[in-house]
């Protein structure tokens, strides 16, 4: 392998720069030549690719969003699609592709490697969604966000002495509910691996005031249902005075954590790694600080875990 691809698809996250840092300086440490993708899957069809040296991925291991930028393409939903990239690619003499983002982009990457040409995937997501990995790039950076604006929400609720509603984000998973409600102390985490039970939110709730509790914040992961929706139905049920923070996009952005910027050089430099040793189709991931890799097909037909014993943890912590 001479030539290698990378690309940054669907939601940004945080670190994601620091993943094509790692995959442009491992690549050309041992003498790749690497090129930058830009926009995604749409920026593959359309041939925006430019050669990478050491210095276009300088000062940037800080920086949120994807200098790559990102998109989300239809086309490349379609064999012929797909087929344009794989010639977009030829025609410069890449021979595999580094492909950063959520499961979406996997399939992406997977339908590419089931074309003949050899991909892998690095989880970059705020969810936590991808199965075969503990943790994706992001997740750490965008629990950190959610924690901040809880812990403020939190200063407001208690001078006040209300009910607080927080929307975060997760697409369907409750990770970043989960690890957030843990970590800000919230007295209630709604998830959508669990169905929403309002009689005993309620009598949680009732329990905390007679306790003499100030305020409450209840965490609930957008897969669930909206904020507002949520505070509707709680108010109906409680007559509780009840605020709602929806927390949206500032959830992607923002400089990486340590913790995101170490993972996504590790997983940046492993991918290359696997495609220098002809093991397209793969997916990299990280397990009990161990990096691993896997099959991209197999982890696509998986659902994704989240770790219930942290949920009872949850539960135990905020009666
Ligand atoms: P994420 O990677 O964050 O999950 P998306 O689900 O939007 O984000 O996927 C990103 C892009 O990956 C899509 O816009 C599309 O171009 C490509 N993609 C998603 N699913 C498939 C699929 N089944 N086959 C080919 N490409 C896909």
């Amino acid at each position: 392998m001479k030539r290698i691809g990378v690309l940054t698809s669907g939601g940004d996250a945080p670190g994601m720069n620091a993943a094509v840092r790692a995959v442009v300086r491992k690549g050309i440490y041992h003498d790749l030549e690497v090129y930058g993708i830009y926009q995604g899957y749409h920026g593959l069809i359309t041939g925006q690719i430019e050669k990478m040296e050491v210095g276009s991925v300088g000062d940037i291991i800080h920086r949120g969003g994807t200098i790559l930028r990102s998109a989300r393409c239809k086309e490349f939903k379609t064999k012929e699609g797909r087929q344009k990239g794989v010639e977009q690619l030829r025609k410069r003499g890449i021979e595999g592709l580094v492909v950063i983002g959520g499961d979406g982009s996997y399939r992406g990457a997977q339908a590419l490697t089931e074309l003949g040409f050899p991909c892998v995937g690095v989880p970059g997501t705020i969810d936590n969604d991808i199965p075969g990995t503990e943790f994706t790039i992001g997740f750490d950076t965008a629990l950190n966000t959610v924690i901040d604006a809880v812990d403020k929400i939190r200063d407001t609720a208690s001078s006040h002495e209300r009910t607080f509603v927080v929307e975060v984000m997760g697409r369907n998973a409750g990770d970043l509910a989960l690890w957030a409600g843990l970590s800000a102390g919230a007295e209630t985490i709604v998830i959508p691996e669990d169905p929403v039970d309002m009689e005993s939110i309620k009598s949680r709730l009732i329990k905390g005031h007679e306790r003499g509790k100030k305020h409450s914040i209840i965490i609930v992961a957008e897969g669930v249902m909206g904020g507002n929706e949520f505070a509707q139905k709680l108010e109906e049920a409680t007559n509780f005075d009840t605020r709602v923070s929806v927390l949206g996009h500032m959830q992607r952005g923002g400089s990486p954590t340590a913790v995101d910027r170490m993972l996504a050089s590790r997983l940046g430099a492993r991918a290359v790694e696997l495609l220098i040793a002809g093991k397209g189709g793969r997916a990299v991931g990280i397990k009990r600080n161990q990096l691993v890799d896997y099959d991209l097909a197999e982890a696509l037909a998986l659902p994704h875990q989240l770790d219930l014993d942290i949920y009872r943890l949850s539960k135990e912590l905020s009666i």
